[in-house]
């Protein structure tokens, strides 16, 4: 079983594999360690990765990026409504509110979803990694950024599910990059904390993680963050100068021009990073516009001036970072800066400025992500042995669950009054299960919502869970234990919900039972039960359920009531116990993909990556039919000349221009089949000459002059 990690980022992905000894960064087939988070799509095939950045300038409006910024949310978000301001491709409301990226496919016009988009990704990174292994890869850990939501959660896995992945965790990316630097540290203290803020500057956002180090563990103390500043915010301010300044300089309006902005943005993005190691930088595009030429340039100093806006923001997700971990800047030891924006020299000059100590760059900026996505994997997946270190998380914000109390009755309509309680508050450990008690007669409902929507800007109301139908003892309100979850990935549902009835039953016969062939358990009668106090006539509430917490606690609560019963029925006492039932749960969670439309997205991706794959084997025999065309013109004036006749070569370099003008002309464009017939075609001809030479030299025979007669 192969153990992967994933590093989607916004811009770039990197892909790490676990090795015998050492976790490795993976090469992509065009050979680098990152490929770009980008799909385009063509009238024949998609483009991905590589491939796909390589396409987006001839093709901007079917290239598909920022991926990332796209999933799980909202159309009318305002963060997405910014971020398509900039974004070369059309992107439309769904009928579900959500957003359907429209693009050009094998000629038609489609739409997608950007899960499936982001799904499209996985599956190329997926393909780098299984190349690399040369095994098949499922389990993987994906690196995600803190502030995602639940459903952006929800959407990764989804995608994940569609490139037939199974995440064992998706993992903040800043504890990624803390796991990796601390499960190689030798010096950790065993009876004090050293306290490392990490700052994660990447391409669309800004990440602040202080995490607490002792041997074998690391704590998170807080997790900060700016959703929407990052080194395109960079790329931005000089887009918006150049294209000003073209404008009244060459009468060029950019903005009217998908490509020219592409080119434009490139060429900022070139500049910024020039500007990173030089105090000025200059900016030239042949033919931008209206076949003009145009040369711009920039001094760092005006740089920063211009970007001072962005700059001021930097100290926020500091500030709070520190103040949520509880920390002054003299009990933070160390910084460690991450992610490629970071090389902006003002960025630095703010983070030494912040922290009153000069940042380190002790890991690798853009791969520890993804390492420590694979170290992960390696802990959880059974294959690997890893040494032992604790990986404590912390929600970084927080989650409620609210329900309807009335005075009378739970299933009053109307008068209910709407409870609520934070059940898992911003710093939970993760992951985490608690169980509620509710009194109630019938099926009800729960509503998990953020606590602090102004953290995660996104609709209040997560999901909802109907509880129910259950029929309770003469319709009285009983009590129904509902079971909680915080998973690993940092998502809440409603594990499962239980019946507790008191009944008075008679003992049978000194047998033992385990109820666990019923439909119920028996349980010890708990002393409350007995006479519910009289506030819990009001329903359900907080100060009434009773909340138990096991932090680190994957599979449940164990359960003292599973234990089996002994009791002896020569005594035949009535007895006071609890039966225990099992009630049914529907979850739905606002603006997820069901199960069906995912089992539809797999078939989809897996009839596009046929197609692909079909296009690829084309291009690879269109690529052998002309190899062979220039190979053997080639070596029949040379190495074969002396063994066909001259009428024989005259004939067959005949045939092979002839294929050779057809691969350019009529044949540029035929199908994978038609290639192999054309290759079979010259070979007929072809390999008894071949054969002959190879005979000749392996008789190794040396013959003076080799005359050959038909
Ligand atoms: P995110 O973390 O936001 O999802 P990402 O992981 O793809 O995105 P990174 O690869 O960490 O982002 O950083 C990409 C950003 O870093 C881009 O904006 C890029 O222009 C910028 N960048 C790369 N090299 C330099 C440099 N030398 N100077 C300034 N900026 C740079
Ligand atoms: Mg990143």
């Amino acid at each position: 079983m192969s153990v992967v990690g994933f590093d989607f980022g916004n811009q770039s992905c990197i892909v790490a594999v676990a090795r015998l000894r050492a976790i490795d960064v993976v090469l992509n087939d065009e050979s680098n360690r990152e490929t770009p988070a980008i799909v385009c799509f063509g009238e024949k095939q998609r483009f991905i990765g590589t491939a796909g950045a390589a396409s987006a300038m001839m093709n901007p409006k079917n290239s598909i990026s920022q991926i990332k910024r796209l999933v799980g949310k909202k159309f009318a978000d305002p963060e997405l409504q910014r971020d398509l301001k900039s974004l070369p491709f059309v992107v439309t409301e769904g009928n579900d509110g959500y957003p359907l990226i429209h693009a050009r496919y094998l000629g038609e016009a489609k739409t997608f979803t950007p899960t499936q988009v982001f799904g499209m990704m996985l599956s190329n990174l997926k393909e780098i990694a299984q190349k690399n292994l040369c095994a098949a890869v499922v389990d993987c850990c994906i690196g995600i950024p803190a502030y995602f939501t639940d459903l952006e959660r929800r959407a990764v896995l989804d995608a994940a599910r569609i490139a037939g992945l199974h995440p064992l965790r998706l993992i903040h990316e800043m504890t990624a990059t803390a796991l990796a630097y601390g499960i190689y540290k030798k010096d950790l203290p065993e009876n004090d904390q050293l306290n490392v803020a990490f700052v994660d500057f990447g391409h669309s956002s800004m990440q602040v993680c202080i995490v607490g180090f002792k041997k074998g563990q690391l704590k998170v103390l807080a997790h900060s963050f700016d959703r929407s500043l990052g080194g395109r915010d960079f790329d931005e301010v000089l887009f918006r100068y150049f294209a000003g300044k073209f404008k009244e300089e060459y009468k060029i309006d950019v903005y009217e021009n998908a490509k020219a902005c592409i080119r434009l943005r490139a060429a900022c993005e070139k500049m910024k990073k020039m500007l990173s190691a030089n105090a000025e930088a200059p900016l030239t595009i042949e033919c931008l516009m209206d076949e003009k030429d145009v040369r711009g340039f920039m001094r760092r100093d005006d740089f920063e001036k211009l970007s001072l806006p962005i700059l001021e923001r930097v100290k926020g997700p500091l500030e709070k970072a520190l103040a949520e971990a509880g920390l002054t800047i003299e009990t933070v030891h160390t910084v460690e800066v991450v992610g490629s924006g970071s090389r902006i020299p003002a960025i630095n000059k703010i983070l030494t400025d912040f922290f009153k100590k000069e940042p380190r760059r002790t890991m690798d900026a853009s791969e520890c992500v993804a390492r420590g996505c694979a170290l992960q994997c390696a802990m959880l997946s059974p294959t690997f042995k890893v040494r032992e270190f604790e990986v404590n998380e912390s929600l970084p914000f927080s989650i409620a669950l609210s329900w309807k109390g009335s005075g009378t009755d739970a299933q009053d309509n109307g008068q209910e009054n709407q409870q609520s309680s934070l059940v898992f508050p911003k710093g939970n450990p993760i992951p985490s299960i608690k169980a509620l008690t509710f009194y109630r007669s019938g099926t009800f409902s729960v509503d998990f919502q953020y606590g602090d929507v102004s953290v995660t800007q996104t609709p209040a109301r997560i999901s909802t869970y109907t509880i129910g139908p259950f029929q309770t003892i003469n319709s009285e309100r009983a009590k129904v234990k509902v079971k909680v979850r915080l998973n690993l990935h940092g998502i809440v549902s409603v594990e499962g919900a239980t019946l507790l009835e008191e009944e008075e039953i008679e003992v049978p016969v000194s047998k033992e039972t385990t109820g666990e062939n019923t439909k119920m358990d028996v349980d010890e009668a708990p002393a409350d039960a007995a006479a519910p106090p009289a506030s819990i006539d009001t329903g359900a509430n907080m100060q009434d359920a009773k909340t138990s917490t096991a932090p680190g606690v994957e599979n449940g609560i164990p359960e003292s009531g599973d234990k089996p019963l002994q009791t002896d029925t020569d005594t035949k006492a009535p007895k006071k116990k609890v039966k225990k039932t099992k009630i049914p749960v529907a979850e739905l969670v606002y603006g997820a993909m069901v199960p069906v439309d995912v089992e539809i997205a797999i078939e989809k991706e897996f009839e596009m990556a046929l197609q692909d794959r079909v296009m690829e084997e084309t291009k690879d025999k269109k690529n052998e039919v002309e190899a062979y065309v220039y190979d053997m013109r080639h070596k029949l004036n040379d190495q074969y000349q002396e063994f066909v006749t001259a009428h024989e070569r005259e004939d067959f370099t005949t045939k092979l221009q002839q294929v050779k003008d057809w691969l350019y002309e009529d044949g540029e464009d035929e199908t994978k089949g038609v290639y192999v017939a054309k290759l079979e075609e010259l070979k007929v001809q072809g390999d008894p000459i071949e054969v002959r030479y190879k005979e000749y030299m392996e008789r190794g025979t040396i013959i003076e002059q080799f005359i050959y007669c038909v």
